[in-house]
């Protein structure tokens, strides 16, 4: 046997040996639940993620609520393509960013508001997905009682998957997640002196 034809063996026997625990892996995950997945961190990535996740659902024929927290932008792509399927429910909950505003009182009230959008959602069974983006933020900034929201998240029909997205997540939330993503920076080009790019930021 040559040398490349024993590495290639080797390579084999390696594998066989992979895929069985792999394998047995993936038979021993037989539950079925509605998910909590947050995607935190301050690399690019967060909502983009959790509208991947949008579309899969869709694919799926499942219907999906999403309520954007803090933005008051009604030109994203996402919305504008989301937000002609029949099977999606937008909701623009923001006032704008917090050093726009510059209302904290305003901004208890936006964020009250929208939230009683999400709590009409989160005890909906007929909502599969609810994609909760930027709310990191609301309970970061004390702007929505943590253990109300918490609360609604615990009681929400047993079978809806919620996202959660927006940087500094609580202890609290991440505790109570079933999936937590932590997405580092490393660089981002806007540091570099390059706009927001229609398709990849907005
Ligand atoms: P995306 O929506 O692109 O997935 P995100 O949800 O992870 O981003 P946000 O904090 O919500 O991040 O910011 C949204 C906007 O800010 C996007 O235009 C994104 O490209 C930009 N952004 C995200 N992370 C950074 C960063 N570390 N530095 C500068 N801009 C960023
Ligand atoms: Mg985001």
């Amino acid at each position: 046997m040559t040398e490349e034809e024993l590495k290639n063996q080797r390579h084999k026997a390696r594998m066989a040996k992979k895929k069985a625990l792999i394998d047995a892996s993936i038979a021993s995950a037989t539950k079925q639940k509605g998910l909590l997945i947050v995607l935190t961190g301050n690399g690019k990535g967060k909502s983009s993620s959790a509208f991947g996740m949008v579309a899969r659902a869709l694919g799926h024929g499942m219907k999906v609520g999403v309520a954007q927290f803090i933005k008051a932008r009604t030109d994203t792509g996402e919305e504008a393509f989301f937000s002609k399927q029949p099977k999606v429910e937008w909701h623009v909950l923001g006032d704008g960013f917090t050093w726009d505003t510059q209302d904290r009182a305003k901004d208890i009230e936006t964020s009250k508001r929208g939230w009683e959008v999400a709590t009409r959602m989160l005890n909906d069974p007929s909502f599969n997905v609810v994609v909760l983006d930027e709310l990191t933020y609301l309970l970061s900034y004390h702007y929505l009682d943590s253990d109300l929201v918490l609360d609604a998240l615990i009681n929400r029909p047993p079978m809806q998957h919620v996202i959660v997205t927006g940087r500094a997540a609580t202890e609290a939330l991440c505790a109570l997640a079933d999936t937590v993503s932590e997405i580092q920076d490393i660089k981002h080009a806007y540091r570099d002196g390059v706009q927001a790019q229609l398709g990849i930021d907005l």
